[in-house]
């Protein structure tokens, strides 16, 4: 495993990101207790849907906005007003587009506070211009024109993709899909753990490709040569992260 000098986990409560109907604070919420508000009552919240009672999708976005207009746009005409003139966000975020997952609240992020790229899996490939260029483009204007000082590579639990990643037959035939060629790009992770870990059960070694995907991905963001000049002069720093969403946990390393 790579270094983990900067391990920490924090105690999360799921319930807070997943149960509306709970009566802690919501993420949202959260971010008024920040700013020193009193967040609404949780029945105020819009209900969440389920594939029993999604009821109109354009009312429930309609619904979403109002609810963001008026207890988080109108309430922070400051920062709202700043940010019209610029962004000057401190972190570039990979998280994977697994609707469970949503940094911004996973880490309460601000508007305006992390420029974020979602994908199967949250992987960052090397660099490509030709097959991966939307996701160099993004790097290369988050590190150039932006000027993060962090990137973040958010994996975790759970991982569709990941799972998947694990199925790829070593036989040689593949898949005419995007997914697993997409997950191609992490086959380093998944031979690792399956060489290194041969006797441990499907669950635990899907969890260890979990993480060594995201250790795959922070050695690809190296081959970007504006990433590596930063790196190598500090201003620039390559954060792993790992937020286990069943436990309500998370961990960080660097390398
Ligand atoms: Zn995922």
């Amino acid at each position: 495993m790579l270094n983990r000098a900067n391990r920490w986990r924090v105690a999360l409560r799921p319930a807070l990101i997943f149960s509306a109907s709970s009566t802690a604070p919501s993420a949202c919420q959260r971010s008024f207790c920040r700013h020193g508000r009193q967040p609404p009552p949780v029945a105020d919240l819009p209900s969440r849907t389920t594939p029993a009672g999604i009821g109109d999708p354009v009312e429930r976005l309609a619904a979403g906005f109002q609810h963001f207009k008026e207890e988080v746009y109108e309430k922070n005409h400051a920062l709202f007003t700043q940010l019209a003139s610029s962004q000057q966000p401190k972190f570039m975020v990979f998280a994977c587009a697994d609707s469970r997952v949503c940094p911004s609240v996973v880490f309460n992020f601000q508007p305006g506070e992390a420029f974020t790229v979602r994908n199967i899996a949250n992987i960052v490939p090397p660099q490509d211009k030709t097959r991966y260029s939307g996701v160099g483009a993004a790097i290369e204007f988050a590190v150039l024109q932006l000027q993060v000082e962090n990137i973040v590579v958010v994996g975790h639990s759970r991982c569709g993709g990941i799972d998947k990643l694990m199925s790829i037959k070593e036989d040689g035939t593949t898949s005419s899909g995007f997914v697993e060629e997409w997950l191609k790009i992490c086959l380093h992770a998944k031979e690792k753990v399956q060489t290194q870990h041969a006797a441990l059960p499907p669950e635990d070694q899907l969890t260890l490709c979990e993480k060594e995907a995201v250790n795959v991905s922070l050695q690809n963001l190296k081959t970007y040569p504006f990433v590596k000049e930063l790196l190598n002069k500090k201003k620039l720093r390559l954060i792993g992260a790992y937020y286990n969403f069943v436990l309500g946990t998370i961990e960080t390393w660097e390398i």
